[in-house]
């Protein structure tokens, strides 16, 4: 796979930057300021004998040629009872590598409707060198790139590892970046350094190896471990790296910067020397913003949606480990880099432009920035720290993560409240539930795909992944919180996140901690009072049709109506066994509206034209201004309800709004006299908002 020139070049490129000495390196080097955890009162416990994957890398970035020479030290630990001698390696860059890659093929060469068009610039991993340390010398050992796609290599072992057993792999490569419009790349002499380096799967004891393809819908899945980084870059640039800085040193119009970073799966890395940078800081963890000097304006309010995102986040779901976070704000030209996140540093994107004047009386926004801002740190959980395979199971953190994200905007803003808001026109408020609906698409637009396959199932072509994996979780999942009430839900989810923490969880860890936390039927929590409601949910069943069930929730009110209630006309048998007449009532033929309370009865049907099951409300509202609520548990099609005596004005299914899952809500009202029952202003404006929320919300976060 080496030409004959890139051998010589990397034989020069190792001569030059990788002063290796055979002397084993030491796991754990000795502790330096400023540690790369928090301390160990604030961050809670760090398993750090499931580290099993520790890289020691030294790159060099050469902004004119676009590529980065490094080597690395992968140490690597059998965590399983497995013995294995064929070791797969991700080579991620290589989807950039020609146009029938299966990334560019799964994705028509576009990203979030971002295509390069003629400025395209392929990008690439070599691999120059792969040598086994054996005592104190290196053996090298064959590695071949997978015949069917370039983005996995093997690596054949001499000799089996055996359970518990340590591999130490030293490689040398090169990474041409390509213009980015992919999460990694560059643009002009700004650098996002991702997915650069060869990087070992992960091998399970139940499944084996685990290392996917790279195709469009997938993102990533690695071990856990300590990196020690090495960057080489020129001595103007700004850098920001996962980890923490562990020196700096400049020599002539080059620098050197040591990062390190503990307990992580990736690394990854920026180097832009306009980046203007904004601190702050949040219960001693470090907030470093890197952004173009004309965005600095905009870091005041990422600062704060960073703040209430790590507010929520840790309340919810147990401290934040690190002592640091890094937000780069990609420059012009670089909005491909944009929504991504790497442990400790992520992606984000810029705020609209709108004067302040304008954002305070006409229209504003959380959704552009601010959300990604909150998406994206999110990712610091659901996946940094719940370490789940994203190509298997995406929704376990894409979807977990919205709904987490969702969840941190109505923790800070409230629901129901004056800023219970993620768009505002002239005063009128897109609420955050009003939110989560319209992401689950309208009509024609609702996904038809199950949430729980393997990112690779999810043509481009469909366009199902977003609103499935992302938008279906979250509405999901936060309709299951609205039926058992935070308080059961936020037990559930902290017993996940505690034996998700550090580990690879999957789909079933989540359903498993919800049944043994709640039980297999936990009742569905009553409105305002805190008593329990007699209508129970299902576990199993939520979380089956949740998962693997293409429908959603549609609930209709059919029919609301007065009717004759009915009595004994007519001819029965008396004990002496002959017919006898009862007579009509007098007021037989009256209009209905007419008779008596005692000789009518009220009747709503309730249909379920959707296929999601699901316990729901029924309001049944009268016209002497009482009301009746009733509980259906929603596994039958349709519900008639008959109230003897009670003059009904209208139905309303779901009226608490707990089913966020339901995409269409109009008809879930119906008064029995037709008349107008919506303020048209209002109407509108709300339409407006959920258009605006719309087209604001299009390519946002991955
Ligand atoms: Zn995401």
């Amino acid at each position: 796979m080496s030409t004959p020139r890139v051998l010589l070049s990397a034989a020069a490129a190792c001569a030059l930057v990788f002063p290796w000495t055979n002397a084993s390196r030491a796991k754990s080097p000795p502790p330096t300021e400023p540690d790369p955890l928090r301390p160990s009162d604030a961050r809670g416990e760090v398993p750090f004998e499931r580290g099993n994957a520790d890289y020691w890398i030294e790159a060099r970035l050469d902004p004119e040629s676009k590529t980065v020479v490094a080597g690395a030290t992968l140490r690597w630990t059998n965590p399983t009872g497995r013995t294995v001698s064929v070791l797969p390696f991700h080579l991620y860059m290589n989807a950039f590598r020609a146009e029938d890659t299966a990334w560019m093929r799964s994705s028509g060469g576009s990203h979030r409707g971002i295509t390069p068009g003629k400025e395209l610039d392929w990008g690439y991993v070599d691999v120059w060198s792969m040598q086994r340390a054996v005592g104190d010398t290196l053996e090298d050992v064959p590695y071949a790139e997978d015949p069917a796609d370039p983005t996995l290599m093997t690596v054949t072992l001499p000799e089996p590892v055996g359970p518990g057993r340590t591999v130490e792999l030293r490689y040398t490569f090169e990474t041409k970046l390509p213009r980015v419009f992919a999460r990694t790349g560059y643009a002009d002499d700004f650098f996002m350094v991702a997915q650069w380096f060869p990087k070992i799967g992960v091998l399970e004891e139940a499944g084996g190896w685990k290392a996917h393809v790279f195709t469009l819908n997938d993102e990533f899945y690695a071990d856990f471990g300590d990196y020690e980084v090495t960057l080489d870059v020129p001595a103007e640039m700004v850098v920001g790296a996962s980890g923490v800085r562990v020196s700096e040193t400049t020599d002539g119009s080059r620098k050197r910067i040591v990062q390190r970073a503990k307990m992580v799966h990736d690394f990854a890395w920026t180097a832009y020397a306009d980046f203007a940078e904004h601190e702050g800081t949040y219960e001693g963890i470090r907030i470093r913003q890197l952004l173009p000097e004309d965005r600095l304006d905009d870091a005041p309010a990422h600062l704060e949606a960073q703040i209430l995102a790590l507010r929520s986040f840790e309340d919810r779901y147990g401290p934040y480990p690190w002592s640091t976070i890094t937000i780069v704000h990609p420059p012009k030209g670089a909005g491909g880099a944009g929504g991504m996140e790497y442990p400790t540093l992520y992606t984000t994107s810029n705020r609209l432009d709108l004067p302040a004047f304008v954002r305070r009386h006409l229209f504003d926004e959380r959704v552009a920035g601010t959300f990604t801002t909150v998406h994206e740190f999110g990712h610091q959980y659901f996946q940094g720290l719940f370490a789940s395979n994203e190509h298997e199971q995406a929704w376990v953190d894409e979807g977990l993560n919205t709904m987490a994200d969702l969840l941190a905007y109505e923790d800070a803003y409230g629901r129901g409240t004056e800023d219970d808001w993620v768009v505002r026109v002239v005063g009128h408020r897109l609420p955050i539930d009003a939110f989560t609906r319209l992401s689950l698409g309208r009509r024609g637009g609702i996904p038809v795909s199950p949430i729980d396959r393997p990112a690779s199932h999810f043509p481009a072509e469909v366009g199902d992944y977003a609103a499935v994996t992302y938008s279906k979780t979250a509405a999901a999942m936060l309709t299951l919180r609205r039926l058992v009430g935070d308080d059961a839900f936020r037990k559930a989810m902290a017993a996940y996140a505690a034996r998700a923490r550090f580990a690879h969880p999957t789909g079933d860890d989540l359903v498993h901690a919800f049944v043994e936390t709640l039980g297999a039927h936990p009742p569905v929590e009553s409105a305002g009072d805190g008593d329990t409601s007699p209508a129970t949910v299902d576990l199993a069943d939520f979380f089956d049709q949740m998962r693997h069930g293409t429908g959603f929730p549609d609930f209709r009110v059919r029919r609301v109506s007065l009717r004759r209630a009915l009595g004994t006309a007519g001819y029965h048998r008396s004990e002496d066994g002959t017919l006898v007449e009862t007579p009509l009532p007098e007021d037989f033929d009256e209009k209905v509206d007419d008779l008596p309370d005692d000789a009518i009865e009220s009747v709503v049907v309730v249909t379920r034209p959707g296929e999601f099951r699901v316990p729901v409300e029924i309001l049944v509202a009268f016209e002497d201004d009482t009301a009746e609520t009733v509980w259906w548990d929603g596994r039958e099609r349709s519900v008639v309800l008959t109230f003897a005596g009670k003059r009904v004005r209208y139905a309303a299914v779901d009226p608490a709004h707990r089913i966020l899952l339901e995409p269409d809500r109009l008809d879930n009202t119906r008064y029995r006299r037709p008349g107008s029952h919506t303020d048209a202003v209002p109407a509108f404006l709300g339409a407006l908002a959920e258009g605006i929320a719309l087209l604001v919300t299009v390519g946002v976060a991955s």
